[in-house]
């Protein structure tokens, strides 16, 4: 039997000028891809309106391309553009598959009480909802509807969701008591990232979704999504994040390790990739490469489970 060709995708989102470890997940999933002869999708994530600019969406194809990175569809690549703000249309429908199987309910908490009725954090930053708008009658929900605009929510069963990941191994999450019923639209409207990116992966035939390991904890979720709106489950590959000196995961708000601050101190496209592959197992030191010859030496074997360290002195700074 023929096996299927390997659909990838680079999923950012135009928040900020790309760091270290967004350049590590997307070597990482280009590779993954380009080793396999398949193809590769740019989406931009820019759901989030307030905090998503079309500039940043510009910046980060540049920044894919100084890298040595490639893709075949979305963004400047011709055809489809595959901006998630321009996605509601499909959003909405996967919204109307899932209410015709009653799994939606409004919600009309506000933060202050989601605060105060929250379980404790859950590793990604996310709480557990207790439940409070569950069971509303409809007179009652309709009460709440004349004061307050709700989100919508999706119940989730008690059911354990595990799968293999390709680098982390058997991850597995009991969706009631770890993660509770989750927001699918905001009460502005802002459909959510868990519903998009099912979605979205799952319009496009995306097989395989390479993320760093923030988002591992998101997986039975969308595991859980893709099997109520009949899609196929991708491959999953959760990378090791990248920490800064100080413990601090490096975020976009972190100036001093983004491409830009890179490249304006004049530091090539190669010695970034060979870093990057050092720190990925690729390489036994961090010698100047193009992405293109590490094609060859790609092997998901390699790639280990431990996150990375960026000492100060980075690639020359
Ligand atoms: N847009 C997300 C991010 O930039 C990635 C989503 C995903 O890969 O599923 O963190």
């Amino acid at each position: 039997m023929r096996e299927e060709p390997v659909v990838g995708r680079f999923a950012p989102s135009p928040s900020g000028r790309m760091h270290l470890g967004n350049a590590f997940s997307a070597l990482l999933a280009w590779l993954s891809v380009r080793s396999a002869g398949g193809r590769m999708i740019l989406r931009l994530e820019d759901l989030d309106t307030a905090r998503c600019k079309r500039a940043y969406c510009d910046q980060i194809e540049e920044d894919y391309r100084w890298l040595g990175l490639d893709w075949d569809e979305g963004g400047s690549a011709g055809g489809p553009q595959y901006y998630q703000s321009n996605r509601g249309a499909y959003y909405r429908a996967a919204l109307d598959h899932l209410d015709s199987q009653g799994l939606l309910y409004p919600c009309f908490c506000t933060r202050s009480e989601l605060h105060a009725a929250s379980a404790p954090h859950l590793s990604d930053g996310t709480t557990r909802y207790a439940g409070t708008c569950r069971n509303l009658t409809a007179p009652e929900a309709a009460e709440k509807a004349r004061l307050r605009k709700p989100a919508l929510r999706v119940r989730v069963p008690e059911e354990e969701v595990a799968f293999c990941d390709g680098v982390m191994g058997v991850y597995r999450e009991g969706l009631a008591e770890q993660c509770g019923d989750f927001i699918l639209r905001r009460s502005d409207g802002i459909y959510a990232y868990q519903l998009a990116v099912v979605v979205d992966d799952g319009l496009m035939g995306v097989n395989q979704v390479v993320r760093g390991r923030d988002l591992l904890s998101s997986t039975p979720r969308q595991i859980w999504l893709q099997e109520k709106l009949g899609l196929p489950h991708p491959a999953y590959y959760h990378v090791p994040l990248l920490y800064g000196g100080d413990g601090h995961r490096l975020s976009k708000r972190q100036r001093d390790v983004d491409l830009g601050a890179l490249r304006g101190a004049g530091v090539p496209p190669e010695a970034v990739v060979g870093q990057l592959a050092c720190w990925a197992g690729l390489l036994e030191k961090p010698e100047p490469v193009t992405a293109r010859e590490l094609i060859s030496l790609f092997s998901w074997d390699k790639v280990g489970r431990e996150d990375i360290l960026v000492p100060e002195t980075v690639i020359g700074r």
